[in-house]
């Protein structure tokens, strides 16, 4: 295992409902530290962007009008295996078959509106901090 850095989005669905201190606190109860963090909203153009790997996924138009629909809190993560860690404190992409005591489980709406995004390999995460952070934004 290794230290390692994750990107976290907590989505429009869970900052309208303000839960983004509660889903921070599952972070930081994990051994997760939240080394850098800001709200922001994402105009279409960014999400598009942001979720170019999936342009051509059926969901993808909705998943980006979804992801501009309301503010965002994008957080870069830090901690041991973060990435795979990250992942397990999430659960399954669809809430309904994420586990119990899950981000995606507790609070999820739908396969969509699920809270969360992380990032998924090392490559990714490397791919999506830079995407929204300086080097000077990350205070570990
Ligand atoms: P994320 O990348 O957000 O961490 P994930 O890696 O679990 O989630 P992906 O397959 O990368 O899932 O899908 C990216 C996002 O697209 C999902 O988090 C979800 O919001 C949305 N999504 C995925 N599959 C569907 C679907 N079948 N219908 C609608 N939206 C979907
Ligand atoms: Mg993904």
């Amino acid at each position: 295992m290794a230290v390692e850095r994750t990107l976290s989005i907590i989505k429009p669905d869970a900052t309208c409902r303000d839960l983004t201190g509660r889903i921070n606190a599952r972070f930081e109860e994990s051994g997760l530290h939240i080394v850098a963090q800001k709200r922001i909203r994402m105009t279409l153009g960014v999400a598009e962007k942001f979720y170019e790997v999936h342009r051509r996924r059926s969901f993808f138009d909705d998943l980006c009008a979804f992801m501009a629909s309301g503010p965002v809190v994008v957080q870069v993560l830090e901690g041991e295996d973060a990435i795979a860690r990250n992942r397990e404190i999430m659960g399954a992409t669809n809430p309904d078959n994420a586990e119990e005591k899950t981000i995606r489980r507790d609070f999820g709406e739908s396969i969509e509106a699920n809270s969360v995004h992380g990032s998924d390999s090392l490559e990714t995460a490397a791919r999506e901090i830079a995407f929204f952070f300086s080097d000077i934004e990350i205070v570990g």
